[in-house]
């Protein structure tokens, strides 16, 4: 059984209570994790508190070194941690190695930022006046991450906070908190000082009631559903803390009569099927424009018939299993729905239940056509590995139709035509836009939502400001 790291120790849950992380391919056990409650979260705040003054005080230059450390450390150990995750997340081995080498860089692209923390000098009103501009760490941050992301979801948080000066206390999601524990084992390896960083599983309502009420703690970042995030916002008012909220989204993915085919079906199949479609900017909804939905779609189901699914750690599998049973479910119940009214399935449409998959949960890689606004498909997030296409006629419908939900994280179109391109991505509501490109996670670029996908952004430059506050000084001499 593995434990937390409070105040720079390992620990149990006081009660000794656990909780069972289960391997998502087979139903197995893989271990169990401490199921801890509000004493232990809120040791975990005490400890970040009396940790900050001195984190805050090093120099950026010293807190920066410590983030090489760890940036070194994952490193080294991306095989071990990528184990880890494909088998209590499901997610093939070599894409999980990828999430744990990009969760890495943010450590270090935080390392560079945390020596650009720049203030102002502003001219001031009378002679003897001089206004600074200071930017100061907000204090002790409460960090709550998702199970598909499990291990970048922590980085992109914590290596900006750390940066500036905060101090964290992450509760990782129940599903994958081996990931968390094994990146805390490198944490603690790296030397930083105790209470710096602290780590807690358990009942997330009652770890969550502690960080919203302990007025210790001065900011939460969450990454996670737009219902937890308005909970959090609503709980938060009483004390009025900074919020940074990376929530749900509905991507869509528009295919303009002028897109390159191969281009638009290739960067398809990579963000619809990567994570079994388990990501918060995966395509929801494929708008394809009429005179070339049939070539579309044909290219499509040959390309997915090609994608080989099954266990993670097996060598060659690009799709794995979904997290869990729930997950399945409501994927099932997309697809029946659509079915229902009217929609026509290309391919998939099913749970997966020969030989080993039965242990697993998986669901076959699906495509359903002439998808219409009364499907549930169309409004709501299905997170798995469902396409469903939708006929297009002209540019002013589609922009419409993209806009048509209250989520707004990512979409994409693909076009060869520059103002087109001008046109579309200025009416799309949306925070992040792919253009004739389907990949929108990286370091350097500020990834975050408007709309009811969220506030703040995570990532760049950007993502650090969340973390800090404008503190303006007026001198008079
Ligand atoms: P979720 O149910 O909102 O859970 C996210 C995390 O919040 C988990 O650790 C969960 O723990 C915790 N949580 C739930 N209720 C809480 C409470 N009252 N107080 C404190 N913590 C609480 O979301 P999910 O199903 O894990 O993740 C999928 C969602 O995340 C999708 O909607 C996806 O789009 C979104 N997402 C967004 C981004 C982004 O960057 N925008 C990235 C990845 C995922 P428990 O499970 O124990 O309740």
């Amino acid at each position: 059984m593995k434990q937390m790291f409070i105040n720079g120790q390992w620990t149990h849950a006081s009660s000794q209570a656990a909780a069972d992380v289960t391997n998502p391919a087979t139903g197995e056990v893989v271990d169990q994790v401490p199921y801890a409650g509000r004493a232990e979260a809120r040791a975990a705040v005490e400890a970040a508190h009396a940790a900050f003054p001195g984190w805050s005080r090093l120099s950026a230059e010293e807190r920066a070194e410590y983030l090489r450390k760890i940036y070194r450390l994952i490193v080294e150990h991306a095989d071990h941690l990528a184990e880890v995750m494909t088998l209590e997340q499901g997610k093939p081995f070599e894409e999980a190695r990828g999430e744990v080498l990009w969760g890495a860089d943010f450590m270090l692209w935080y390392a560079e930022e945390a020596r650009r923390v720049y203030g102002e000098m502003i001219p001031a009103s009378r002679p003897t006046q001089r206004i600074l501009v200071q930017r100061q760490p907000v204090g002790v941050v409460a960090a709550i991450t998702p199970w598909n992301f499990p291990s970048s979801m922590i980085t992109r948080k914590l290596a900006p906070a750390l940066a500036v000066g905060c101090t964290v206390v992450v509760k990782p999601a129940p599903e994958t908190p081996l990931s968390a524990i094994a990146l805390f084992e490198l944490f603690e390896q790296a030397g930083l000082p105790k209470g710096v960083v602290n780590l807690v599983t358990g009942d997330s309502q009652e770890i969550g009631r502690e960080f919203l009420e302990n007025d210790k703690v001065r900011k939460i970042s969450f990454t996670g559903s737009t219902q937890v995030g308005k909970y959090l916002i609503e709980q938060s008012a009483a004390q009025v803390k900074k919020l940074s909220l990376e929530l749900g989204g509905h991507a869509p993915y528009i295919v303009f009569e002028d897109a390159d085919l191969d281009a638009a079906v290739e960067g398809l199949v990579f963000n619809k099927f990567q994570n079994g479609g388990q990501t918060c900017i995966c395509v929801n909804r494929i708008f394809v424009h009429e005179s070339i939905a049939a070539a579309f779609s044909e290219k499509l189901t040959s390309k997915i018939a090609e994608l080989r699914i099954g266990n993670g750690m097996e060598p060659g599998v690009q799709i794995g299993p979904l997290i869990h049973e729930r997950a399945l479910s409501k994927v099932a119940e997309h697809v029946e729905d659509a079915l229902a009214k009217g929609a026509g399935l290309l391919c998939g449409g099913q749970r997966l239940l020969e030989g080993t998959f039965a242990q697993g949960y998986y669901y076959s890689p699906t495509v359903l056509t002439h998808v219409t606004e009364e499907m549930k498909i169309f409004h709501e997030e299905t997170f798995g590995p469902v396409a469903p296409l939708i006929p297009f006629s002209s540019e002013e419908e589609v922009v419409q139709a993209a806009n048509q939900t209250p989520y707004g994280l990512a979409a994409y179109f693909y076009t060869k035509d520059l103002a087109r391109t001008m046109r579309v991505s200025e009416q799309l509501e949306y925070g992040m836009i792919g253009i004739n490109e389907s990949a929108l996670g990286y370091v350097q670029a500020p990834f975050g939502g408007v709309k009811q996908s969220g506030m703040g952004r995570e990532g760049g430059r950007h993502g650090i400001d969340d973390f800090l506050d404008y503190k303006y000084l007026n001198l008079n001499f």
